[in-house]
């Protein structure tokens, strides 16, 4: 790697210096650690659209969905699609009008983002808005990577959040989209593959290659995050020579991964580095954050989209 990946944050994405502080890995190593606090909102472009409001809306109007299998635009056609897709005729996200039923205030978005969707947000178009968030600010992300990225070669399952972004912004495990989908909602994504949570804030699932950084160089894409083991996450490339985490090692990069496919719905799912203890386990947050930002990977009862209610994410 040319220089060190914290030099390659946005202007805006962090809201204080990056600082060295003392830390011990995963491993059991004391070492040196990058201390960084990302914005909790994107540096170099704004956050939505995300659900459509018609069953007319186009591709410009609207943000993404994504599933495991594929990603839509979620316009107005893929809400009128809805039941065939999902072969599954409870699907009605729109009424006779064709107004498609979006959480239009803070008390219907946090009750459809909660575990225990009610009824009556059954068949919804789910988006938070920062106003939203406690405070009316973004959600701040206080991270530890490791100043010199420790390869061990073995994968270890990555846990949310899996990186931040060079714009700001923290990148969370896979959206459970079964729990969502149970629940008739789309928790849609704006077109950089992020959304909001009323725990987490703004946060990013699926990669889309918005917020690179730095100058293209022959047969590779650019830079967006950095992973929580200290290596570079690079958009997504297809290409034979990656391992089982998406990584492989080039003269100008040094060891880095690149983004799973977006559809996929996980940015990645494993490390082969190294990552700090309190990266791996952050303090259990039992509801909004009282004071100061969240840190590290909490899990968030009743937080993002049913997101809590589901094994692998956001812990
Ligand atoms: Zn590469
Ligand atoms: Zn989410």
């Amino acid at each position: 790697m040319p220089k060190s990946a914290v030099d390659l944050f946005m202007p805006g994405a962090l809201t204080q210096d990056v600082a060295i502080v003392d830390c011990v890995l995963s491993d059991g190593t004391a070492t040196s650690c990058y201390k960084v606090t990302v914005a909790g909102t994107p540096a170099n472009h704004s956050v939505g659209p995300f659900c459509p409001r018609s069953t007319s809306a186009t591709e410009e109007e609207v943000g993404i969905w994504l599933d495991g299998e594929n990603l839509y635009d979620v316009t107005g056609q893929f809400i009128l699609d809805l039941a065939t897709i999902y072969n599954d005729d409870h699907w009605m996200l729109h009424d006779g009008q064709g107004k498609v039923r979006v959480t239009e205030t803070q008390e219907a978005f946090e009750a459809a983002a909660r575990p225990d969707v009610a009824k009556e947000y059954e068949n919804y178009c789910v988006e938070g808005r920062m106003e939203w968030l406690e405070g009316g600010n973004p959600v701040t992300a206080t991270v530890q990577i490791p100043v010199s990225p420790v390869r061990e070669g073995i994968p270890t399952q990555a846990r949310a959040p899996l990186g931040i972004t060079l714009n700001g912004v923290r990148i969370d495990a896979a959206a459970p989209v079964d729990a969502i989908l149970g629940a008739y909602t789309i928790a849609a994504f704006d077109d950089c593959g992020g959304h909001v949570n009323p725990f987490d804030g703004y946060h990013m699932h699926a990669a889309t290659g918005c917020g690179e950084v730095g100058e293209v160089i022959a047969g590779e894409t650019l830079p967006f995050a950095i992973a929580m083991d200290g290596h570079l996450i690079h958009s997504a490339q297809e290409r034979d020579d990656l391992d089982a985490c998406n990584g492989h090692t080039t003269e100008d990069y040094g060891y880095h991964y690149h983004a799973r496919s977006p559809e996929l719905n996980a940015v990645l799912t494993c490390y082969m580095g190294v990552i700090a203890q309190s990266a791996q386990r952050g303090p259990p947050r039992g509801g909004p954050p009282a004071g100061g930002p969240p840190q590290g990977a909490g899990p968030t009862p009743g937080g993002d989209h049913l997101e809590a209610a589901a094994p692998h994410d956001h812990r």
